[in-house]
């Protein structure tokens, strides 16, 4: 008989942890989620503990304050040995980062410190979320894990940026100075059903805006490209990454480019019957003007892994989420 285990995972309200979650409760291994609400959705945690009741348990918490106060807590909630904690608190999507800047900083630094000393003590592999923010602006296409970026340090993606690289230095001298194991993957722009409709990425927010028959908002001129991954796919990129051994970057997202005037176009046709206008507004400071992940590190090291889910095909399923919860 297999060894009972219990994952654990920090931000779970939030959109890629909830499905991160259901995967592993999906397959009977007990989680537990840790939430402080900062962009996160008390529905997603409704939802996994309606649909998989005493296997999921919820700890609402700031990873940045110490672990201390919920050891115990955390320790008698772990079924078997906690084998994994995926550390995937963090604002993410620019407006959010933004107003929360200094949080974001600090769940980066602190709370990831937090997580990897509570790691350690459970003897469980940390598996950190970092992004491909940690390439700037590139300035070579696609860009690949060796790629060192184009990061401006003092402007208003710094807090973001620069959180997650250090996030991804502290593992590095971690490993080096603990003799541990801990890893880190680098997310491209990833969208899907359960994403807070308030989030304010380019998804989600055309979908809710498609919806309520409004103008679709581009930044700028809307020739900056961006490649997007459906949710399925990465969760299971990042399952795949986190039970292996690795401990270097590997990035996984989907390598299919598109410009934001693209993505609006594919949004109009999906909403024909609306004839939905575009809206041009003033493009955001340091908004990378082109992103498309080099895959080949993580087909190579997971064969059975690539991007499976055509865009259209993932708008839809956002919608029917949206529409059916009128989450909006
Ligand atoms: P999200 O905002 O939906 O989820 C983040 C969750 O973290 C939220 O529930 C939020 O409340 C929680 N959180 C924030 N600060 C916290 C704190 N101090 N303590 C406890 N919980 C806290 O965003 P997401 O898209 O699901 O992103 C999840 C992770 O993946 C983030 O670390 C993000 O940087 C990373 N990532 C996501 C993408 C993407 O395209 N979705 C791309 C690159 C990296
Ligand atoms: N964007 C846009 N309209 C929106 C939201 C975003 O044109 O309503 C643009 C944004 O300026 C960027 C791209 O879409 O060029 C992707 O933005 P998002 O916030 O989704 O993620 P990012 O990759 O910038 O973190």
């Amino acid at each position: 008989m297999s060894e009972k285990k219990t994952v654990l995972i920090t931000g779970a309200a939030g959109f890629l942890a909830s499905h991160l979650a259901e995967r592993y409760l999906s397959q009977g291994i007990a989680v537990i989620g840790l939430d402080n609400f900062a962009t996160g959705l008390k529905s997603n945690i409704d939802y996994l503990q309606n649909r998989f009741t005493s296997r999921f348990r919820f700890i609402e918490y700031d990873t940045v304050n110490s672990w201390s106060p919920i050891e115990a807590l955390i320790r008698e909630r772990i079924e078997g040995r906690l084998a994994y904690l995926y550390y995937l608190a963090s604002p993410a999507s620019p407006p959010h980062y933004q107003r929360l800047s200094l949080e974001t900083l600090h769940v980066n630094s602190l709370g990831l410190e937090n997580a990897l000393l509570f790691a350690d003590k459970m003897n469980a592999r940390l598996v950190y979320t970092s992004t491909s923010e940690v390439y700037g602006d590139p300035n070579i296409t696609p860009q690949s894990e060796s790629y060192w970026g184009n990061v401006n340090s003092f402007g208003p993606r710094a807090c973001y940026d620069e959180a997650k690289r250090y996030g991804e230095a502290l593992i590095y001298s971690w490993n080096e100075k603990k003799n541990t194991n801990h890893g880190l993957i680098r997310i491209f722009n990833t969208y899907g059903p359960r994403m807070n409709p308030n989030d304010g990425r380019v998804i989600i927010n055309f979908l809710v805006q498609a919806l309520a028959g409004q103008n679709l908002t581009i930044y700028g001129d809307g020739n900056q490209t961006r490649s997007f991954c459906f949710v399925s796919d990465l969760v299971d990129g990042l399952v795949r990454y986190g039970e292996s051994e690795i401990a270097y970057p590997v990035n996984f997202g989907n390598d299919k480019e598109f410009t934001i005037l693209d993505l609006a176009k594919v949004i109009q046709n999906i909403f024909k019957e609306k004839t939905l206008k575009i809206e041009f507004m003033e493009k955001a400071k340091d908004d990378p003007s082109q992103r498309r992940p080099d895959l080949r590190l993580a087909k190579k090291l997971f064969p059975e892994w690539s991007p499976k889910v055509d865009l259209e095909i993932g708008l839809r399923s956002m919608i029917d989420w949206l529409e059916t919860t009128k989450n909006y």
